[in-house]
């Protein structure tokens, strides 16, 4: 694996670094306290006018195809201005690409192009439900068929960005009497259709302008042509995506642990304390040098599962390791920076308090830590056993 970036990637993270410094920065404290939904969805416009919606999509349905690592570091760049912004450009990038795999030609031409050029700002990725997070298999949400459609009731939980969604890609169970896991399909459901209901909006500690819905199925009607890939095989489908989008959410961690420490190295570098600038105390530095370490092994790890991904090698096991080490490390960098920057980090005068909050949600989302842990483990002792 070469470990420079090509030109066409390094062209792409200095176009996400541009942008990111200079439209979602300046806006970034204010969408944090606000939500101004204008102003996220304007930019999220923008990004997709400029490729980002699509980054691993080919470019016969709208997307960019500059592949994986490229996607991999437009987020980090993304995200150490705007983690509200970054998580929605991942999901979208993820919808994109899941409908890329398995969906019909009908449903890729339909579809892909209306996220990748920002007519549709968002797509969502419904699998969580109340009896099913950790453990999606063991969802509640039905597909009934009658006649030509299928008849969705249940309801999904802690949807991303489901009141601006055009279409959402969402999981329910088409045989009740399969093995758990085995009876679940995948379905494609435009925005309106009725009985597609966007429910309670989540009230959360961070990434505030990225909406977090619950969505009710209520007698959702839908043509049978709006399932995906094969009947009860859409278990299959939601695993492997996910192993995708944890790049993004590992690289999304990353930006924003870097965010962290880079502003507060320099404020350690200004600061004086008992007559000297606090960077001349080696605790000071330490933190320093333990933070900046660790995120550079994130990153080499991201790099790692990214390029797997990108040269069609299995990449599942990496990308949880590049998860749960990224987003970890993106906790205790954002811990340092606010020790660093003493009381000040912990008021909103400063940006830090707000990268502590946007980064707890990344070890939680698309797998906890714990699962990510569990995947990592059976994985290497599947190899054991081989
Ligand atoms: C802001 C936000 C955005 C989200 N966006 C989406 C989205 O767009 N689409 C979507 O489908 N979902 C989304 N989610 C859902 C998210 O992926 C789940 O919250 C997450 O997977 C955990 O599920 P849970 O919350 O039900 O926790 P639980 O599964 O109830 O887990 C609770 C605790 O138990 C632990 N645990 C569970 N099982 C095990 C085990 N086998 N071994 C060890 N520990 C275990 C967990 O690690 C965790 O610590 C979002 C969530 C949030 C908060």
């Amino acid at each position: 694996m070469d470990l420079d970036l090509t030109e066409e990637q390094k062209l792409i993270q200095d176009t996400a670094r541009d942008f990111a410094r200079a439209e979602l920065e300046p806006v970034a404290a204010m969408l944090d306290q606000t939500k101004d939904r204008d102003t996220l969805l304007a930019n999220l416009k923008k990004l997709a006018e400029l490729g980002f919606m699509g980054l691993n999509v080919k470019e016969e349905y709208g997307g960019s195809e500059t592949g994986v690592v490229a996607f991999s570091v437009a987020m980090t760049e993304i995200a150490r201005a705007c983690a509200s912004t970054a998580v929605t450009v991942s999901v979208n990038n993820m919808v994109c690409e899941v409908i890329q795999a398995i969906g019909t030609e009908e449903q890729k031409n339909k579809y892909i192009p209306k996220i990748c050029s920002g007519e549709y700002p968002a797509g969502s990725f419904g699998l969580t439900e109340n009896c099913a997070g950790s453990d999606p298999s063991g969802m509640c949400t039905t597909a009934v068929r009658e006649g030509d459609d299928y008849i969705l009731n249940g309801s999904k939980i802690f949807i991303t960005s489901a009141p601006y969604a055009g279409v959402f890609v969402v999981w329910a169970v088409t045989d009740k009497e399969a093995p758990k896991g085995r009876g679940i399909s995948c379905f494609l459901i435009e925005a309106g259709t009725p009985g597609l209901i966007i429910g309670k909006a989540e009230h959360k500690m961070g990434q505030h302008a990225s909406a977090t819905n619950e969505l009710v199925f209520d007698n959702c009607r839908v043509p049978a042509t709006a399932l995906m890939g094969k009947l009860n095989d859409g278990f299959r489908i939601a695993v492997a995506e996910l192993a995708g989008g944890r790049i993004g959410i590992g690289s999304l961690g990353l930006g924003i642990g870097l965010a962290a420490m880079d502003y507060a190295t320099k404020y350690a570098n200004e600061r004086v304390q008992f007559n000297q600038k606090i960077s001349n105390f080696q605790a000071i530095q330490w933190m320093i040098a333990d933070s900046y370490t660790e995120l550079e092994a994130a990153r080499l790890l991201l790099m790692s599962a990214a390029h797997r991904k990108e040269n069609g090698k299995p990449y599942a096991k990496e990308a949880s390791m590049a998860k749960v080490f990224a987003t970890e490390s993106a906790n205790r960098a954002c811990y340092n920076a606010m020790q660093m920057l003493g009381g000040y980090g912990y008021t909103q005068d400063f940006p830090i308090e707000r990268f502590a909050r946007d980064a707890r949600i990344t070890t939680i989302y698309e797998g906890t830590s714990e699962i990510q842990r569990l995947i990592i483990s059976r994985e290497i002792l599947r190899g054991l056993k081989a």
